[in-house]
């Protein structure tokens, strides 16, 4: 393999030179006829890189892996990781590579990846490949989740590899996502971690976590308890602002939960349409492990995994450490709260003082009245905007008990809510399940227009747009129930 020069692109390997526990150095197989399905320009920019060059056949070569640059030294990287609350020891990427770490011109490091790039030591029954559909679904949703300020990993292309991939459905078309992250590191990376034989490895572990996410930790006292509390704070900002727009992430395995607070791993996820506290959508979540309300528990519970992998840094004694991450721990809730009513009130477009205890309860009945009319979530808070401007009508019309809803809306505009506040907190176009399926049949049937439009809805999702309607719209009556499945 002919190697790209430095000159033209240039990427680390610190990962694979700090922790080669955690790595082992491999290549992507080989793409018999690689063609680019979508290329995220903005992102390419921002990475330094020239869109025209990867839009050739060297660029596409480097976002497929089959062309590497020079000094870069790609890995699949080992972790572990509790999946639906079973331990496995050895999980790591099965399909994926980590290419190496970008400077952009910004001066942030991030990582480039690969998903669907052959099979690995890790691969286990699987035969390393992906699909064109899974891969545009993550492409999709991920820049959806970035258009609306959700921490996330970003998507810079999709291609197709020309191979025919098996799957249960029939012969499907291969594909490779290249996906950029601030890191890779998991809770499950931790798991891993913890378990190897050197002690050392959780120690340079910990240290690479706290260099990259909490920089300020290093300076602290007790470094491994900041990086716990500094995760903590960051996964439950995260997953309150999954729920403030309605997102289910469907698969929160610890190996899918990030040390950064990025969202990562864009399966079976789906945004909810009416508002239901125990929508899934993931076929086999079959117990509603991971449903639209349980996500802060589960978030709580994969970061107490995270805390007992810390535990033996955070003191030699393991009784003061089981303290400490207890005590660590027990801040979750507090601020999985505070951040979630700071955005609820944002989206209520209530002054950033009104009273906790009024404002609680206003959302608790708001939330119990959408649950109970199956109201859709996203035009709600677009129809209070315009209750807010004094048109009560749009909002009275998606309620059949108005009793309650007039009450409750007398209580609400007591506070006289800013409806421009409104219209910036409150999305009107999100990724909706049947437009993202239309999207991504077309797109199957080499027409990807519907998908590009889309992503021009969902990239810039606050400001409503003339000729945008049908992407505002709830889905029609016989789109059903949603079902989606493992990104495989
Ligand atoms: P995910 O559900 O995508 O987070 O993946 C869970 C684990 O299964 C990871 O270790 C993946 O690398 C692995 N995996 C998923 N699909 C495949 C595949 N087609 N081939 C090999 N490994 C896979
Ligand atoms: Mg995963």
């Amino acid at each position: 393999m002919s190697r790209i020069p430095q000159s033209t692109l240039s990427l680390q390997a610190n990962f694979a030179a700090d922790l080669p526990e955690l790595s082992i150095p491999w290549q992507a197989e080989e793409t018999p006829e690689p063609r680019l399905l979508v290329i995220n320009e903005p992102l390419a920019a921002d990475l330094g890189l020239d869109p025209e060059w990867l839009r050739c056949q060297d660029g596409v070569g480097f976002l497929t892996g089959n062309r590497v640059p020079e000094g870069a030294a790609p890995v699949a990287q080992a972790y572990a990781g509790h999946q639906f609350g079973s331990y496995v020891p050895r999980l790591g990427d099965g399909r994926a590579l980590l290419l190496g770490e970008i400077t952009d011109p910004a001066g942030q490091r991030r990582d480039i990846h690969l998903k669907g790039s052959g099979r690995t030591p890790f691969a286990r029954g699987g035969d390393g490949r992906a699909v064109v559909g899974p891969m545009l679904r993550e492409y999709l949703v991920s820049e959806a989740m970035h258009g609306l300020g959700i921490p996330t990993t970003r998507s810079l292309a999709v291609a197709a590899t020309g191979r025919t991939v098996l799957r249960e459905e029939g012969a499907m078309r291969g594909a490779v996502l290249t996906r950029v992250a601030s890191s890779h590191l998991r809770v499950g990376s931790f798991q891993y971690a913890r378990n190897h034989e050197d002690p050392a490895v959780l120690r340079r572990l910990a240290d690479q976590a706290v260099a990259l996410h909490h920089p300020a930790a290093a300076q602290d006292e007790n470094p491994s308890l900041s990086l716990l509390r500094g995760v903590i704070r960051a996964q439950a900002g995260l997953v309150a602002q999954w729920l403030l727009v309605g997102f289910v992430h469907g698969v929160m395995n610890t190996d899918n939960m990030t040390i950064s607070g990025e969202t990562i791993d864009y399966g079976p996820c789906a945004f909810m349409d009416a508002f239901d506290r125990n929508a899934v959508y993931s076929s086999i979540d079959t117990g509603g492990r991971y449903a639209y309300g349980n996500q802060p528990a589960v978030a709580q519970w994969n970061l107490a995994r995270f805390a007992e992998a810390l535990l033996p840094l955070l003191d030699e004694d393991e009784d003061r450490a089981v303290a400490l991450a207890t005590e660590a721990l027990g801040e979750f809730p507090r601020a999985f709260g505070t951040a979630f009513s700071t955005g609820m009130r944002a989206k209520l477009g209530l002054p950033a003082d009104s009273p906790d205890e009024t404002v609680g309860r206003l959302i608790d009945d708001l939330l119990a009245l959408l649950h109970q009319d199956h109201v859709d979530y996203t035009q709600l808070f677009r129809r209070l905007g315009q209750a807010a401007r004094g048109d009560l009508g749009p909002v009275r019309d998606v309620f059949t008990d108005r009793p309650s809803l007039d009450s409750w809306l007398e209580r609400w505009q007591s506070f006289s809510p800013d409806p421009e506040a409104m219209d910036r907190a409150n999305p009107v176009y999100i990724p909706r399940n049947h437009l993202v399926e239309e999207a991504l049949e077309a797109a199957s049937a080499d027409d990807m227009a519907p998908l590009h439009r889309l992503l021009e809805a969902v990239s810039d999702p606050f400001r409503e747009r003339p000729g945008l309607e049908r992407y505002a719209e709830a889905p029609p009556e016989d789109f059903g129930r949603y079902r989606t499945y493992c990104g495989t």
